[in-house]
Order: structure tokens, then sequence, then C-alpha cells
């Protein structure tokens, strides 16, 4: 009662009163966004192909909404199924290098995968394992909106570009992903088998980096 006296002595005064809405669940209490929590529940719940039998988990991807860098890579390895995170292998430790040659961090950029749940054995991923899972990717680059994206290896770069061209036929040039640049380099994985390529992989991350100046 004496609120409400209080209040229509404040509108009499020409007050605006603001009330505190109620948060709608704990994502938004937390700051996650509800259309990011939902991705994050579909990804985790998805039963979309056969992949979704043998995982440990699936694995979302790392890194902050609003990053202006974005790195994909394939599909999970048997560690990132362990640890729900992407590249926590080696291929992950020469990506952590990578980063650092561009004076970014693993904290500071979105890293994920072109499928979320690991093939078994290490296999390529299946076409149509690709079309169930690569509009989750979509959403996700669709909420971060990042200013550039590094495709790496041919299942990411075939996959967001949605051709099915040779990786080095892709490679060199600025590619347009529905909206946003896009650059292909090597897998690290690769790197880790054909070291003399991390020269071509540098100045793909370059040309990257130059969309940012220009
Ligand atoms: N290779 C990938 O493409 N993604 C990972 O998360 C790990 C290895």
């Amino acid at each position: 009662m004496a609120q409400d006296r209080t209040d229509a002595l404040l509108t009499a005064m020409g007050i605006t009163l603001w009330e505190r809405r109620p948060s709608q669940n704990a994502a938004v209490s937390q700051g996650t966004p509800p259309a990011w929590q939902a991705l994050m529940e579909g990804v985790r719940s998805c039963t979309r192909c056969p992949l979704h039998k043998g995982r440990t988990q699936t694995v979302f991807g790392v890194g902050p909404r609003t990053a202006t860098w974005c790195f994909v890579g394939e599909a999970p390895g048997a560690e990132e199924d362990k640890r729900g995170e992407p590249f926590v292998g080696r291929a992950g430790q020469l990506l952590d290098a990578m980063l650092r040659a561009l004076a970014l961090t693993r904290e500071a950029v979105f890293i994920a995968n072109v499928l979320k749940c690991r093939p078994p054995g290490n296999r390529d991923p299946d076409p149509s394992e690709v079309a169930s899972c690569l509009p989750f990717l979509h959403e996700q680059l669709n909420v971060i909106q990042p200013r550039v994206l590094v495709a790496l290896g041919r299942c990411a770069a075939q996959g967001l570009l949605a051709t099915d061209r040779p990786l080095n036929q892709l490679r060199g040039r600025v590619h347009d992903c529905r909206g946003t640049p896009l650059v292909v380099t090597y897998h690290p994985a690769y790197l880790l088998r054909r070291p003399a390529d991390k020269g071509a992989a540098w100045a793909d991350l370059k040309l990257a980096r130059e969309i940012l100046i220009s």
C-alpha cells in the first residue's frame, strides 16, 4: 500500500517508474541470450545423425559470442570428445601457435567445428553428417557475426562455401560466406604431417588479418 502511494506520488511528479522484469530463466540472468542457450541445448541433445550414438559428448565450440575471429575445423577427435572442447590435442597446440603468431589468444576467438560429434576412428565426415550438422554452425555464426572466418582444412572450407572444389583452389583469396569474409588455410593436423606448408599457412593467416585492416 505504502509502495502504491509512493508510486502515485512519483507518477504525479512526472517521474517514470521502472520495474525490474523477472528473468525468463537462468541463462538470461547469467547474460546468455536465449537464442544461444537454445542453440547449445539443440546441439547437446542432437540426434540428427548416427554419430550421436558413439559420442561421449557434443563439442559445441568455445570463445566469446562477440568474437571478431572465428576458426572452423572439421570434427572433434578422441581428446575433444572426452573434454567437450575443440582443438585440445596436438592439432590444437599448433592452432594455439597459429593464433599467437597473429597476436591472438584462444580466449579471444571463437573456435568450432563443422561436426559437433566425433566420427568413429577419426574418419572423414560423411556428406550426410555435414549436411545434418552444418545448420548449427551457420546459426552460431549468425549470432557471433565475426568479422573474419578462417576455414581450417578441406571439410570446413567446402562445407562453409558449399563447394566441392579442392582446398588448393580455395586458398589464397577472400571468399564470401553468407556475408562474412572467409579465408581458407590448411588444417593444423595436416601441418603437423607437412610442416613444409606452414609458410603457406602463414600467408593465408596474413591475408585474413588484412581483412581487418582494410
Ligand atoms: N581437428 C578438428 O578439426 N577439430 C578439432 O576439434 C580437433 C581436431
